[in-house]
């Protein structure tokens, strides 16, 4: 039997990209983002206050 790469992704502890917060699990309200190619995570407070970078397609790095 394969592994779903997919379940193997979801056993990794998710952590805010910005504040480094650590979350367990995928927070339903956590923000998604995909920057080259990988996803990272914007906690609640995060993503709320750079809600407008996320939309504008802005790199994490410019913030
Ligand atoms: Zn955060």
């Amino acid at each position: 039997m394969q592994l779903d790469p997919e379940a193997t992704e979801t056993a990794t502890p998710i952590t805010c990209a910005r504040c480094g917060t650590a979350a367990d699990g995928t927070p339903p309200t956590w923000t998604c983002s995909v920057e080259n190619g990988s996803r990272r995570y914007f906690c609640d407070d995060c993503a709320r206050a750079n809600i407008r970078a996320i939309e504008g397609r802005l790199d994490s790095s410019w913030w």
